[in-house]
């Protein structure tokens, strides 16, 4: 839609700005996205499209399918890849870049606006070793994941829309090429600033600090030390982000330095997962086979992570006591953030003394039975304070070890009645803090097989349910199922 004239636009009248292209060459490279042959139409987020004044029944035309495969290049854009390096498992890589990401410009929208980028549009000068695509399975993962924790209420990037194409693209087998249009107000990374902080570039440090600052961190322009108070804050944003995972059991899979956003959003989704089974050790990339990315890990690795940036971010900050005091907002941040989000989760109103304890056994009664973690919290939200055994039986099923489960419902009803708490008013709360549908990874491969076949129903529909965690949907209880037998043969890895 126009916003000057609420009439339908063209994919050519699409109104982009280009302000990273503004930055000095030497930030990006510009280029042309290489066309895939007879690209189709897969899917598109609504809501996702709505941001940037969209319709998703535009999206379908063949215009748009063609602009957001990279085949055509509206008359206002200016396809650039931009340069970056980083740690990849805490081991310095070098220069990465986008290898395979063409960002297209930036579309206005109501909440500012956002950069859109081509995922496996072709080849770029940082494709390294890669063949610039991204196979229609793993375009598929990150549309779905993207737009699920959204809706789950996690920063994140945002995909709007997938398109797919008959070229065949060698991965372990032979795999079919798709294009997933992704967006974020940047997609500058950590691994952004320690490219010229490497390479001892402090001018081209500074340009992009300043940068980030004035389009998006606007307070911190007149600040006596802007660059202190852009890493505090973005460390805050990285504590609270990955807070927001732990609490629905996310695992990103791939926390590289070149994969965290300078905006603390969830960035590059790769082999991620969500926790079933609870273990807190649990590795959900195949290929990180020391398990540096593990679900417990991730808080110290996001720790890790903005000690690098500040790393980078040294020369313009000043003395390493100012980068450390920045990095000090990590962990107060990070333990605020996920006692609120517990408190919320077990549907408590206030913050009492004993309330970590209780949060603790509950983390080791779940690692001890290996309950599934969003069964068990969208369970629990149905547990009656005068409750019996018979109406605690879905949730206590959950557990192999009764007696253990029973003694902490014991404790925890005992936390409930010091405050009152009303069953009715408990339940719908924790209804809104606790998901019933999660992207498992049996629910991705089952739409993704269906996909492949040319069917696009299936990631419709489940597009639809994950729009909706919070909600019931009882028309849709097929979709919080544990997963079937066959799922635990699933691996996901880098591959992608
Ligand atoms: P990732 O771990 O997926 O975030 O990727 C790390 C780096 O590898 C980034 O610089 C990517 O652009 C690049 N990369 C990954 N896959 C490909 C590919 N198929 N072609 C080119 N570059 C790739
Ligand atoms: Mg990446």
């Amino acid at each position: 839609m126009n916003i000057c004239t609420g009439t339908a636009i063209t994919a050519d009248e699409l109104p982009f700005n280009n302000s990273f292209a503004e930055l000095p060459p030497a930030f990006h490279t510009r280029l042309m996205p290489t066309p895939l042959p007879a690209p189709t139409f897969i899917a598109a987020s609504a809501p996702a499209a709505a941001l940037v004044g969209l319709e998703p029944q535009d999206l379908a035309g063949q215009d748009f399918v063609d602009v957001f495969t990279g085949n055509k290049v509206a008359v206002r854009s200016q396809p650039l890849s931009a340069v970056y390096s980083g740690h990849q498992f805490g081991v310095w890589a070098g220069q990465l870049g986008d290898g395979r990401a063409i960002t297209l410009g930036d579309l206005p929208g109501e909440g500012g606006q956002m950069e859109i980028q081509l995922k496996g549009a072709g080849l770029t000068p940082y494709s390294r070793m890669g063949d610039g695509r991204a196979v229609l399975r793993s375009s598929l993962r990150e549309f779905l994941c993207s737009e699920a924790m959204a809706a789950l209420g996690i920063p994140t990037t945002r995909a709007l829309m997938v398109t797919g194409s008959h070229q065949p693209i060698m991965r372990e087998s032979v795999e079919t090429a798709a294009v997933v249009t992704r967006m974020a107000p940047t997609f500058v990374r950590f691994g952004s600033f320690e490219h010229w902080y490497h390479r001892g570039r402090q001018d081209e440090l500074r340009i992009l600090a300043d940068y980030v600052i004035k389009n998006w961190y606007p307070e911190f322009a007149g600040a006596a030390n802007p660059y202190k108070e852009l890493l505090a804050e973005v460390t805050r944003r990285t504590a609270r982000m990955i807070a927001g995972w732990q609490a629905v059991g996310f695992m990103h899979g791939v926390m590289n330095t070149d994969n965290m956003s300078i905006l603390g959003l969830t960035l590059d989704y790769g082999p991620f997962g969500f926790m079933e089974a609870f273990d807190a050790n649990h590795i959900c990339n195949h290929t990180d086979q020391g398990g540096r990315y593990s679900y417990a890990n991730q808080v110290p690795v996001g720790h890790w992570n903005c000690y690098a940036l500040g790393n980078a971010l040294l020369p313009l900050i000043g003395t390493p006591e100012e980068a450390e005091e920045a990095l000090d907002a990590y962990r107060p941040a990070f333990g605020a953030k996920l006692d609120e989000l517990l408190h919320a989760k077990l549907g408590l109103l206030d913050v009492r003394e004993g309330d970590e304890a209780l949060f603790d056994d509950m983390f080791k009664l779940l690692q001890a039975n290996h309950a599934d973690f969003t069964l068990f919290f969208r369970r629990l939200g149905e547990l009656k304070l005068d409750g019996d055994l018979g109406q605690d039986a879905p949730l206590r099923d959950l557990f192999l070890d009764r007696a253990a489960f029973d003694a902490w419902a014991l404790q925890y009803r005992a936390r409930l009645r010091l405050e009152n708490s009303s069953d009715e008013r408990r339940r719908a709360a924790m209804h809104r803090a606790n998901p019933k549908y999660v992207l498992r990874n049996y629910l991705a491969q089952t739409a993704i097989e269906q996909a492949q076949n040319g069917d696009y129903s299936g990631v419709h529909k489940l597009l639809g349910v994950l729009e909706r965690p919070f909600d019931d949907q009882p028309e849709n209880e097929a979709y919080a199922a544990m997963p079937p037998d066959w799922a635990a043969h699933l691996e996901v890895s880098c591959s992608s």
